[in-house]
């Protein structure tokens, strides 16, 4: 694991060493206030053994946008990134070749200045912690959109990765896990009416053979792999809007047929599609369909990530 420690007003020696527990006192204010923000990453490697990271720079820039939203120190390239790449060469006999295996990198920053005043802490710790992944399929997902728990605000912290967004959606998730639904369609807090994200994934709707994505805003993560998914698709030749959907669109496109695919993305697993959703009364299963987008585009992001194709966008490092 790696660990940097800003102290006095600036960023301390970093030091790698074996995973293992750290100290920090029970008045640690990590623990009072939530001030804590991630990035969620994976190395994978290739035929020929050779690890390569997928857009690190843009996971580096998200935390520090994640970093200034919560009132933290921003990290410095050398730290997150050239961090990222020394832990990763070290532990490399950890990133196992095969289809969907890869090493998960988890870079986290916590207050860790004790005291219990409500005020941003003047000690922060960044580190660096990975696991080994497995090929992630959690089976089929069908999913309820929100009628009345929302993840974000606006104004509020949901384009950020901070910690207490996802405490915040684990009771709502609950809830659905009990009516026999994977996740919840994130829907905007004012109105209830537009589809945001899908769990902890950006969503993507097909009608016809468009496909449609919520836009970047204050209450909505702008995934990485989000962004991937747009610019395969329009390499494909697939017409991309990225614009809010209305919970009705999607409800209406569903029953005159022009419904084809909802899908999610994220690190994780790349795309996850979804094969039917609840909205109050409403239930629809989407159809099976040949040639889908999810698919195809899973496929075309997971070569580049492999090294198994020409990576023209330059998105592997
Ligand atoms: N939305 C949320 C709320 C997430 O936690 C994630 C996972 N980081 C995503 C979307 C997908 O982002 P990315 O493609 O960068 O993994």
């Amino acid at each position: 694991m790696l660990e940097c420690n800003w102290r006095d007003g600036k960023w301390e020696t970093t030091h790698i060493k074996p995973y293992g527990p750290i100290q920090v006192e029970p008045s640690c204010k990590v623990f009072h206030y939530g001030q804590a923000i991630f990035e969620g990453m994976k190395a994978y490697k290739d035929e020929a053994g050779d690890v390569f990271l997928f857009r690190p720079e843009d996971n580096w820039k998200r935390f520090n946008e994640s970093a200034k939203r919560l009132a933290m120190p921003e990290v410095p390239y050398e730290v997150f990134v050239e961090g990222l790449k020394t832990l990763v060469n070290l532990d490399k006999e950890w990133v196992k070749y095969g289809e969907g295996l890869s090493l998960y990198l988890r870079p986290f920053m916590i207050a860790s200045e004790n005291g219990v005043a409500a005020a941003p802490s003047t000690e922060y710790k960044f580190m660096i912690v990975m696991s080994p992944a497995f090929a992630y399929y959690r089976g089929e997902v069908r999913v309820i959109i929100a009628n009345q728990f929302s993840r974000a605000a606006d104004g509020g912290v949901g384009y950020a990765k901070a910690a207490g967004n996802y405490a915040a959606s684990f009771y709502p998730n609950n809830l659905a896990m009990e009516e026999g639904y994977q996740q919840i369609i994130w829907t905007d807090a004012a109105s209830h009416e537009y589809i945001e994200e899908a769990g902890t994934m950006n969503i993507f709707v097909r009608i016809g053979d468009k496909l449609l994505t919520a836009p970047s805003n204050d209450r909505i993560l702008n995934g990485v792999t989000r962004r991937s998914v747009i610019q395969m698709a329009k390499d494909h030749g697939i017409e991309v809007e990225e614009r809010r959907i209305r919970v009705s669109e999607i409800k209406e496109a569903a029953q005159n047929g022009e419904l084809k695919e909802i899908f999610g993305s994220g690190t994780a697993a790349v795309i996850v599609p979804i094969k039917g959703f609840k909205h109050e009364d409403f239930k629809y299963e989407l159809p099976v369909i040949e040639n889908d987008y999810a698919t195809n585009i899973k496929a075309a992001l997971m070569d580049i990530q492999y090294n198994r194709t020409e990576d023209k966008h330059g998105w592997r490092v």
